[in-house]
């Protein structure tokens, strides 16, 4: 029967519950959740999938306000730690680092960021050029107070997987990273804390994502080139754009076949098929990785 997790919300607190633990069982390995709450299937399959490499496991809680822009959804990000918490002592995780905007930031604005580099510039990055330098920001933090052996990140955001490995890769961070695969709902959609934003009528709208990530995916199946697997994706989001009326609104971002390290474009070989759009005001993000033959 899994205990409850501890929660900690201040930096001295989670040093002091490591070091205990540190001391107590010298050989654990420990493995670090990173999270902004609002939990799922998703975030939880990534706590199973690090716990079969680690004894102590680390959960972090933190809506880091450093990620979004003004005008991004910073304020209505749900939060419900309590349910959280719950929903953690289900799978088994040891420890959960739920801080406010100042423990994480006691100086304001800090003054030494992290340029995330030319990987940050396309797709998300130039959807939302502040995000990754906010993320890597709080990513390097959080590892530097945990300093766990084991950082788990979802393939769902394939960009922020790629610019983290790249981080740890060049910066020598003593860590090591492991991806996991995506989660879905049955019916397809790639489960996300903003999918609690969508109206049933966007919801089922907003299955056109998965939609067009299968349709390209089958087309790359089938031996198709680059342009067909985006002519796929791209058809069937035309035309759910052309069906959908001003209660669900769906509108394309970008639809790209892209390296999975460089995020580039890709003529051949193994490559992410990557989708960003909004439905109604809420944006979401869904990939699927294909070999381009
Ligand atoms: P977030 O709370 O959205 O910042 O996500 C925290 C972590 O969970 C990130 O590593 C995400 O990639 C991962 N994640 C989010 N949604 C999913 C999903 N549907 N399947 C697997 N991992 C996910």
């Amino acid at each position: 029967m899994p205990t409850k997790p501890t929660v900690v919300t201040t930096r001295a607190e989670l040093i002091t519950t490591l070091e205990n633990q540190r001391d107590a069982h010298p050989q654990q390995l420990i493995g670090l959740v990173m999270t902004m709450g609002a939990l799922h299937d998703g975030h939880l399959s990534l706590v199973k999938e690090i716990r079969k490499h680690c004894e102590y496991v680390v959960v972090s809680i933190f809506v880091n306000p450093t990620q979004f822009a003004p005008g991004e959804d910073f304020d209505a990000y749900p939060r419900q730690l309590e349910k959280d918490v719950e929903l953690l002592e289900t799978v088994g995780a040891d420890l959960v680092y739920a801080p406010t905007p100042k423990e994480v930031y006691p100086n304001g604005e800090a003054r030494v960021t992290i340029n995330p580099g030319p990987t940050a510039t396309v797709l998300e990055g130039a959807t939302r050029p502040t995000h990754f330098g906010g993320v890597l920001q709080v990513v390097h933090k959080v590892i530097n107070l945990v300093r766990p052996n084991y950082a788990i990140f979802g393939q769902k955001d394939a960009q922020q997987l790629a610019l983290i490995r790249q981080m740890v890769a060049d910066l020598d961070m003593p860590v090591t990273i492991i991806g996991a695969p995506i989660v879905r709902d049955p019916d397809g959609l790639a489960m996300s804390s903003r999918n609690a934003y969508l109206t049933p009528e966007q919801r089922a709208v907003a299955l056109n994502l998965s939609k067009a990530l299968h349709a390209g995916a089958t087309t790359a199946e089938q031996g198709g080139t680059r342009e067909d697997i985006l002519k796929a994706a791209e058809t069937v989001i035309s035309e759910a754009s052309a069906a959908t009326d001003s209660r669900a609104p769906l509108v394309l971002d970008y639809i790209a076949l892209v390296d999975p390290v460089s995020f580039q474009p890709v003529e051949h070989g193994s490559a992410v098929l990557a989708i960003a759009a909004k439905v109604g005001t809420t944006r979401l993000i869904d990939n699927h990785l294909v070999e381009v033959k």
